[in-house]
């Protein structure tokens, strides 16, 4: 199977002790069920220890939090599963974190979450990047492959649309729909920039930051600064890390359409979340990796904002284009 990962894949090393959040704060980690029997199995302090905090839930197993942190993180910000029984112990989303996995039956996608604070370093800290591949894709898939090359094809259109456009959101909200009637098997053309925008400046109204906002604030929350950030928005302009931001989204998100053919609600998606960090401001990574560790890495939320991008006030065309031209 051909394997795709972006040119800076390689260079991620989680930087444990000196992380500034860390993936063993605030979550639930669900275990595997091999590893899971192994925890349950350890003799000791250390099997006493897993024992009282794995919990089965809905068929799947977690280990749960103590004082909001993982109960095997050591106070020197290791993990002491790892430093003690090593890396092989470890369960599988300790092991995989933050790397992702895209397997679109010809082919793999690498990638890494921007919830980790290392990542969202390294990932919006480049101008551009590019995907490498090695092995050979398979003949063999679920889908139409016309509709992939589509998807491939405007992607790339999208990621280079953000790097260059003047404002990048609105640009890429626009060239969702171009996109879209690609997909729905309109005649191949090329994206009017200038149409599309006569076409936006018909929706033209007041922005409504609080139906955006609220949009969010109806979402689960994991932390306190994650809520007190959407109660005090700071506005700021475009920023280089917006442009990285985008083109991990789109990179994470766009090709998902093959499974459903909604390539609009994802557009929407990608853009109201990059809309959002501008909104809250703050330090563009900062707010890009914790606004990735409460939305993204929940897949209720995502549900939820996938869903709400035709139904939510908030999240209209109008307004979206109203907020970017704040
Ligand atoms: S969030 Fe990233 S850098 Fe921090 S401890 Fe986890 S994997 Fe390492």
């Amino acid at each position: 199977m051909e394997l795709r990962k972006p040119d800076f894949y390689d260079t991620f090393r989680c930087i444990a002790g000196d992380c500034p959040d860390s993936c063993c704060k605030e979550w639930d980690v669900a275990v595997d069920s091999e590893k899971a029997a192994f925890y349950r199995g350890l003799p000791g302090a250390q099997g006493d220890r897993l024992r009282q905090f794995l919990k089965d839930e809905d068929g799947e197993t977690y280990l749960t939090l103590e004082n909001g942190r993982c109960p095997m993180w050591r106070a020197d910000g290791l993990c002491r599963i790892q430093a003690e029984l090593g890396e092989k112990a470890l369960c599988a989303t300790c092991r995989e974190f933050p790397r992702l996995r895209h397997d679109y039956g010809s082919f793999m996608e690498l990638g890494l979450e921007l919830s980790c604070p290392e990542t969202a370093r390294i990932l919006l800290s480049r101008e551009d990047w590019r995907w490498i591949s090695q092995g050979k894709a398979e003949e063999e898939t679920d889908y139409d492959p016309r509709d992939m090359d589509i998807l491939l094809k405007t992607r790339q259109e999208a990621m280079e649309l953000v790097t260059t456009a003047a404002e990048p959101l609105s640009a890429l909200l626009l060239y969702t729909y171009h996109a879209q009637s690609l997909l729905d098997g309109e005649p191949e053309a090329a994206f009017d920039p200038d149409r599309a925008a006569e076409a936006a400046a018909a929706l033209e109204q007041a922005p409504e930051a609080d139906a955006f906002l609220d949009v969010f604030r109806e979402l689960e929350i994991l932390t306190p600064a994650w809520r007190q950030r959407l109660d005090a928005p700071a506005p700021r302009s475009l920023q280089k890390e917006d442009r990285a931001l985008l083109r991990y989204l789109i990179s994470r998100y766009w090709l998902q359409a093959v499974s459903d053919f909604d390539l609009v609600c994802r557009g929407k998606t990608i853009t109201a979340l990059a809309l959002l960090c501008r909104l809250l401001g703050g330090d563009a990574v900062e707010t890009a990796q914790l606004m990735s560790k409460e939305i993204e890495n929940d897949a209720e939320n995502m549900d939820a904002l996938l869903d709400g991008a035709y139904t939510q006030p908030g999240l209209t065309d109008a307004n979206l284009l109203a907020l970017i031209g704040l």
